[in-house]
């Protein structure tokens, strides 16, 4: 089963987001099970820098405004990889879709359709004779791979897209179609046209022979208008296509027994390193020492993660004797409010704003607690990567973090059964009850150590996952 993986971004060589995480260790998963699985990125500087074993490029010719396009063999983590070299378009260092100043590049239309156009070559043959028996192509960067591939007709590879984020889709004025080389049919109601726009997210979902997102509560819920981004309609006449796999996460990359960014390790049955770890980064980040909990947060600053609702709660998580450690980038207006709240109080609220790694390591092995309050989240990595390190997650009951956390309620409490806490709206009210509940289960240090225990030995590998996706491979092509 030969599978081309096309994406932007792999961790610990470029990452924005989750879909980083879930590049570097699903691929991996997939060679485990038996997967000729190879990764199609564009030759953004950072990932030219981590890629190993170079081998010959292959020259493809001008395309969509390239003067010249070629692909470079190497591998990137080990996985075999091509690497999609447009200087014109790719040789841009720091974030692959925003420019300095935070805004999408003028050409990322052209960019990202390239992309996808190379994909399509590989199903000619046209480099290293390697043709693919399924395309799997991830978010709207990659989502004209299905389009491409119904155009070219034929013998074409069977295509999979997978949706990280429907809030993010790659729209563009009407007029752009044009560039794509695409049939003038296919800029339609039924097919890439969205209010008279340009929307590679929608080229995707039309054209792919199926859709998976990344939580089997995010699969339901988009197909209803408050959560479908406009898209309900169409993932509703898809529904038979659609799929939610769950994410797992990289057990060997998050794992506080021989994480060497700790100050010490531990496991569930001596969690004593993490107390040493708490202490460490109270240091760290200047914060005092108390009776409450340790809130830890790791984050994108945007709204949709509803971290809003969080500083409406700061009074009560004082109150309680709390402290909050945050760690974060967004929005400039989200970044700011933080700031403040930090200078306001010394010693009990930690704010750092940038991208650090293992920072991210050191907050979730210190917290006691780690709030998610997103107003929607497709998967969700930091939920697990928290009860992996022993804090316990305060989610709110939507998409994958309502498919990972087990509500310490009573009857989970008393079965054994409990993984963190979570809460029902998206407002300050349901977030306040919610830490009332983690405050009276801070007082039960037995019972808060059992659901601490419980939520470390929750199996969030990639090999179940995995396995789900070459399933799906096989149906679509039974005879690979
Ligand atoms: P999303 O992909 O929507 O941002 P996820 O929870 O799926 O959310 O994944 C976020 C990933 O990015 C996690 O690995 C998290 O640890 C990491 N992350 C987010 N913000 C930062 C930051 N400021 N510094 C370090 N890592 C971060």
């Amino acid at each position: 089963m030969r599978v081309l993986y096309v994406s932007t971004e792999v961790h610990p060589a470029l990452k924005t987001g989750g879909l980083a995480d879930v590049n570097a260790a699903l691929p991996r998963a997939l060679v485990a099970a038996g997967v000729d699985v190879r990764l199609l990125l564009p030759a953004f500087p950072a990932l030219l820098a981590h890629a190993t074993d170079r081998g010959t490029t292959c020259a493809l010719g001008p395309a969509l405004g390239a003067p010249a396009v070629a692909v470079i063999p190497c591998r990137l983590n080990g996985v075999p990889t091509w690497l999609v070299d447009a200087p014109v378009y790719f040789a841009r260092e720091g974030n692959p879709y925003l420019d300095p100043r935070g805004l999408d590049w003028p050409d990322n239309l052209q960019r990202f359709a390239l992309l996808a156009w190379v994909a399509t070559r590989f199903a000619d043959g046209s480099v290293d004779h390697w043709r693919p028996d399924i395309v799997h192509s991830h978010d709207w960067h990659a989502a004209l791979c299905p389009a491409y591939l119904r155009a070219r007709g034929g013998a074409s590879p069977a295509t999979v897209f997978t949706v990280h984020n429907l809030a993010y889709q790659g729209q563009f004025p009407g007029p752009t179609f044009a560039q794509l080389g695409l049939p003038d049919h296919f800029f339609s109601m039924h097919g890439l046209e969205f209010h008279g726009q340009v929307n590679f997210m929608k080229a995707g979902l039309f054209y792919a022979d199926r859709i998976t997102t990344v939580s089997p509560s995010f699969a339901a819920e988009i197909q209803t208008p408050a959560a479908g981004f406009g898209l309900d309609g169409l993932l509703r006449s898809r529904a038979g296509a659609l799929v939610g796999i769950l994410n797992g996460v990289d057990t060997e990359g998050w794992d506080p027994r021989t994480d060497s960014a700790l100050a010490a390790r531990f496991d569930a049955t001596d969690l004593s390193g993490k107390t040493q770890c708490r202490h460490a980064l109270q240091r760290e980040l200047g914060l005092s020492d108390g009776p409450g909990p340790l809130f830890g947060v790791v984050s994108r600053l945007t709204p949709q993660k509803g971290l809003d609702l969080l500083r409406d709660c700061v009074p009560p998580i004082l109150a309680a004797r709390g402290r909050l450690a945050l760690l974060g980038s967004g929005d400039t207006e989200e970044e700011a409010a933080w700031h403040a709240l930090a200078l306001a109080h010394p010693g009990t609220i930690a704010v750092h704003l940038g991208y650090d790694e293992a920072l991210a390591h050191r907050i979730f092995a210190a917290a006691d607690v780690v709030p998610v309050p997103s107003r929607f989240e497709p998967c969700g990595l930091t939920q697990m990567y928290a009860m992996l390190y022993g804090a316990l997650p305060l989610v709110r009951r939507t998409g994958g973090l309502a498919d990972t956390v087990r509500d310490a309620s009573a009857p989970h409490l008393a079965d054994g059964s409990a993984t963190g806490i979570v809460f029902d709206a998206a407002d300050s009210t349901d977030l306040r009850t919610a830490l009332g509940r983690v405050f009276a289960l801070w007082q039960e240090p037995i019972a808060w150590k059992r659901v601490q225990r419980t939520a470390m030995q929750g199996d969030f590998g990639w090999s179940q996952p995995a396995a789900r996706y070459r399933a799906l491979y096989r149906e679509l092509r039974p005879q690979a």
